[in-house]
């Protein structure tokens, strides 16, 4: 599903330029779910972004099902967006003054599905997240873990490829993260490419692969433990 190959960036600030990825390479298959971790700074949300189509590499070769993602102006790349990925972010990045089925429709309506398609589509992913009674309530109504439950709901709507979740638990206590992590176990268990960044090593072990990064390299890419795992639940 992804596949990159020796993955450079630098970030230029003045006549400086900080070496943030250092030759990165990995690959993904249809249906796992791997994390991404390592401590703040080591280039997770940099790698994010590239696989994301939000940045680009200075060097290396990205293929994302089939394609080789390269050279995208702006409109491109928002099309690639649209037909192949899913985001969650640490903020949820709602928007504030449209209710939680507004939201899980943006997407859909991106994708020119027609109106009424859209709310019964974004009422069955909200009802997937267990929020169907509040798809009538705006953000500013619902906790943390609902903002992100939400979010994946939204993530969901245009049946992307891959998610790619960026500290996906950042902003939400203990109990909420491991209940929005079980979350994300169950759409991966119906089938979907998942990749979660974190720097938390007990929501690292709630996915099936931790890819460890550090300054800017892969240092271990091992498979989790599943009966580890599972003692969270
Ligand atoms: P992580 O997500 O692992 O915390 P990042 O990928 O956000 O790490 O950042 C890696 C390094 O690159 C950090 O030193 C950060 O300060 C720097 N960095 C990130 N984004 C930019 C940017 N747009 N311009 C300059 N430096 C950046
Ligand atoms: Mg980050």
């Amino acid at each position: 599903m992804i596949e990159i190959q020796n993955l450079h960036k630098s970030y230029q600030m003045g006549s400086n330029s900080l070496h943030v990825l250092k030759g990165i390479d990995f690959s993904v298959k249809e249906g796992e779910l791997v994390s991404i971790m390592g401590s703040s700074g080591s280039g997770k949300s940099t790698l994010l972004n590239i696989l994301g189509m939000l940045d680009e590499a200075d060097e290396g070769s990205y293929d994302l099902d089939g394609v080789l993602i390269k050279n995208l102006n702006e409109k491109i790349a928002a099309q690639y967006r649209n037909k192949f990925l899913g985001f969650i972010f640490q903020s949820f990045n709602l928007i504030n003054y449209k209710n939680a089925l507004d939201n899980v429709s943006m997407p859909l309506y991106y994708q020119g599905v027609k109106r009424s398609e859209r709310t019964d589509k974004a009422m069955h992913y909200l009802e997937k997240v267990g929020l169907a009674q509040w798809a009538h309530h705006l953000p500013s109504e619902l906790s943390g873990g609902q903002k992100q439950r939400v979010a994946i709901a939204r993530a969901l709507a245009s049946d992307p490829k891959v998610l790619l979740a960026d500290e996906p638990t950042g902003a939400l206590d203990t109990k909420t993260s491991y209940e929005v992590m079980e979350l994300i176990q169950g759409i991966n268990d119906e089938g979907k490419t998942i990749l979660v960044v974190t720097h938390e090593p007990d929501i690292a072990e709630m996915t099936k692969r931790i890819v460890n990064l550090k300054d800017g390299r892969i240092i271990d890419d091992t498979l989790v433990n599943q009966v580890k795992a599972s003692t969270h639940v």
